[in-house]
């Protein structure tokens, strides 16, 4: 069956990055014989200019056709003075929305080769691989009621923290399912001890714990979960909790990692379809000059080979190309230590995107 992917590049270095990772895309589709068929649309400024709009409902009508969709970044300075409403991250914005990207992935993974670009010392996160699930359509960023008011001569701000058990059942499931086939431990995080909602959270993702023996399940505080993820990282395999949280600890995480360049994302609809992209923005600062580090795009495509194109194989060959890559020397200016020993050598995007493509040979 050819499976169809929709290519979005995007604004400043999208359309520089997402190239090289369909190229390796293309490698691993031949390689372990899976059939795909590329399209391509507008997204973000780009989209504006050309349409006014910055997600064109064309764009929204063959993401939905797809069964991924693989995207650059969008926005930069041209667009920042538009109004809210109207400037490209809304692009983004409506395909999760439109897609119904319910589950977020965002994978720390730190190859051993970039533990030296850590803020944490290298043993606390050489080889660390935690991965963190976040619920993305709901939670307090979507609650009714919102808003601001005036309330005895004073102004009054208020959001709503409100999720229902059954959006609660489906992120977990997502999060024991992936759980299930890593490590073998999910850790739930909440404030249980001060949110009411969340003390949902805890009863249902426990109930649906029933349905996963295999999975062993524990529960943080999420103020504890941010202290122990920069106090010991490595005792986590899999995260799970709302969408606020989620959005704070992924960043966290994150930055064990030390580069924004090597970190890839992914956002799921309930029957498998998604979206992938990396977890950096279009760079306009270096956009334009082959100096982008394209892995984090590269290991999104590993994240789609993986979660939507039940293409473990490929999923696992990428990520051992990129691993090769960086031990190998290998590094854009993004992951280039300040003064590199001789067995360093800087590259710019299309050439890092080619080390790839020959070890996928
Ligand atoms: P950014 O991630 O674009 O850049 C932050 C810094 O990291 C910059 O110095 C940049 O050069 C560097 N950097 C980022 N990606 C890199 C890569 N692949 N290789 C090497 N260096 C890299 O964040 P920003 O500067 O805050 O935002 C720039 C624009 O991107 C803004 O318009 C913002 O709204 C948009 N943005 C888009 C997304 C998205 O599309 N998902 C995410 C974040 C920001």
């Amino acid at each position: 069956m050819t499976q169809r992917i929709l290519v979005l590049p995007g604004d400043g270095i999208g359309p520089e990055v997402v190239p090289v990772a369909v190229a390796v895309l293309e490698r691993v589709a031949d390689r372990f014989d899976f059939a795909i068929e590329l399209d391509s649309a507008l997204v973000g400024g780009k989209a504006i200019d050309e349409t006014g709009s910055p997600l064109p409902p064309e764009t929204l009508a063959k993401a939905a056709e797809s069964r991924a969709v693989l995207l650059g970044a969008v926005g930069g300075p041209a667009w920042d003075d538009l109004p809210t409403l109207e400037r490209p991250e809304r692009g983004l914005l409506g395909l999760r929305a439109g897609l119904e990207l319910f589950a977020n992935l965002r994978p720390a993974i730190l190859f051993e080769p970039l533990a030296e670009a850590s803020s944490l010392k290298s043993e606390l996160v050489a080889n660390l691989d935690i991965l963190i699930v976040r619920e993305l359509t709901g939670g307090i960023y979507f609650g009714e009621p919102r808003g601001v008011e005036v309330v005895d001569n004073e102004r009054r701000g208020f959001n709503t923290y409100v999720y229902t058990e059954h959006e609660i059942d489906r992120i977990a499931r997502v999060a024991f399912d992936l759980a299930a086939r890593r490590g073998g431990r999910l850790c739930s995080v909440d404030k249980a001890n001060v949110l009411e909602v969340t003390q949902l959270w805890r009863e249902v993702v426990s109930a649906a714990a029933n349905d996963y023996p295999q999975v062993e399940l524990g529960h943080m505080y999420v103020d504890n979960a941010a202290m122990q993820l920069v106090r010991e990282p490595k005792q986590f395999d899999v995260i799970v909790t709302g969408n606020m949280f989620g959005d704070i600890l992924s960043d966290v995480a994150a930055m064990l990692t030390g580069s924004l360049g090597m970190l890839p994302s992914a956002s799921l609809a309930a029957d498998g379809s998604g979206l992938f992209e990396p977890v950096h923005g279009s760079a306009p600062d270096i956009a334009g000059q082959d100096k982008a580090n394209p892995l984090a795009t590269i290991l999104s495509v590993a994240m789609m080979c993986r979660y939507s194109l039940d293409a473990p194989d490929a999923a696992d060959a990428i990520e051992t190309a990129v691993h090769q890559v960086l031990a190998a020397g290998f590094r854009t200016a993004d992951i280039c230590p300040v003064s590199p020993g001789s067995d360093i050598q800087r590259v710019g995007t299309e050439a890092m995107g080619r080390c790839v493509l020959e070890l996928l040979e």
